[in-house]
């Protein structure tokens, strides 16, 4: 559990939040929208007796479905667009130096309170690009709605995810891009989040047979999304996706296949480094997982000579697939679980014609009709944020770094 550590309102993880869902599902003015996070169906078939790293997309989408959801979008579209904007902002800081390097990715929301807790120094490194989750909230309230004809405030907006801190990113105050906007600042981006876990325990609360379940497919507009948002779940994911993205914008091209599967940055190490030249331009890059190799390598950062550029940290063991709202089995190892996830994933991607953000055509359509293009105002005011320093949290809970340590292991 990392999430005694990185949610100030640990209840939250305590409490069934799909009840709250369930109850806005029976409100005929509500209108309940679905999200699914990347790693959920490589692992939401383990509670029905399935294999670890089994892709049950279309029955994921099907059992949303069959619990009441109005819409069920994907959060992997988000994810492409989270790479368009913070591959975007990464070379805004290479070419314009526009802020310091090395860029930190920030779609974890317990690497970003350990950042704001331990190291405020560096928040200026860490992307001010939200999460996959963090832009999909906004987008539908404005856009989606727009495009349907739905009152924004008739949507309760569901975040399907394998993480429990995501419960507290949503809350945060600032999460509130699209009710600012239109000029309603009480509404939510993201209304609930709901876990692997969460989920099978409300369908078999249901009696519904998930094997059985016939396969479905995402709603339009929101629901499409590349390889390389796919694979954000794994460790090293982002990095991957996000350096697909870079390589076309600094060519015109597309990577060949030998780049855009990064080799170098794939595997289960708990840190992972490459360097790579893009059309002369050189990169440093690192990977990392677990908050003790963030330190180690934030120390390797100020203590080594070596420049970097662009550095992604997720808390969890092999990131997003190994996150705290998953299904666990303890007579199983939990790394041989976590590698069949990530397996599960690059297979996915690997099958896949679309494999780059920037093509998705959905992606592509939301820049023509509404956010113009990566960094645009509008795309700043929804889709980017900023942090605070939590050190004093340290002086008034001085045995937070104990309880962090002890969570690590
Ligand atoms: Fe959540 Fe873990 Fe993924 Fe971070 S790495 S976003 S804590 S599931």
């Amino acid at each position: 559990g990392q999430c005694a550590n990185v949610c100030p309102t640990a209840s939250i993880t305590e409490v069934y939040e799909y009840q709250a869902v369930r109850a806005a599902i029976a409100d005929p003015d509500k209108v309940v929208i679905v999200s699914t996070s990347p790693s959920v169906r490589v692992a939401l078939g383990e509670e029905f007796g399935m294999k670890p790293g089994d892709f049950v997309q279309g029955k994921m989408v099907a059992l949303l479905r069959a619990l009441g959801a109005d819409y069920v979008l994907d959060t992997n579209f988000a994810a492409d667009l989270t790479i368009m904007e913070e591959a975007a902002e990464l070379l805004e800081r290479i070419t314009k130096k526009t802020a310091p390097l090395p860029q930190f990715t920030s779609c974890c929301p317990a690497w970003v309170k350990f950042a704001e807790t331990y190291y405020p120094e560096l928040l200026p490194n860490l992307s001010t690009a939200k999460s996959p989750i963090g832009m999909q909230g906004p987008t539908i309230k404005t856009y989606f709605a727009q495009k349907m004809g739905i009152d924004p405030k008739e949507i309760v907006n569901v975040a399907l995810t394998p993480c429990t801190a995501k419960k507290f990113e949503i809350r945060r105050p600032e999460m509130n891009a699209a009710g600012k906007q239109l000029g309603e600042p009480a509404m939510r981006d993201m209304d609930h989040v709901v876990t692997t876990r969460e989920l099978a325990r409300w369908a078999k609360e249901e009696g519904i047979d998930f094997a059985k379940l016939e396969e479905s497919k995402y709603d339009s507009l929101m629901g499409e999304a590349s390889g390389a948002g796919v694979i954000f779940g794994n460790t090293g994911g982002v990095m991957e996706a996000a350096l697909r993205t870079a390589y076309y914008s600094l060519t015109g091209e597309n990577a060949p296949k030998e780049f855009y599967r990064l080799e170098p940055v794939r595997g289960y190490e708990g840190i992972r480094e490459a360097s790579l030249d893009i059309a002369g331009t050189k990169l440093n890059v690192a990977v990392v997982y677990g908050t003790q190799n963030a330190r180690k390598m934030i120390e390797r950062l100020k203590t080594g000579k070596k420049d970097y550029h662009f550095i992604e940290v997720m808390a969890c063991p092999g990131g997003c697939i190994g996150g705290g709202g998953q299904p666990r089995n303890l007579e199983v190892d939990a790394d041989q679980t976590r590698k069949a996830r990530i397996a599960g994933l690059y297979s996915r991607d690997e099958q896949m014609t679309l494999r780059f953000s920037h093509e998705n055509p959905e992606i592509k359509k939301l820049y023509e009709e509404f956010y113009g293009t990566p960094l645009s105002r509008l795309a700043e005011k929804m889709l980017h944020t900023s942090y605070i320093s939590r050190a004093e949290d340290l002086t008034k809970h001085g045995n937070e770094q104990e309880t962090e340590e002890r969570n690590e292991e």
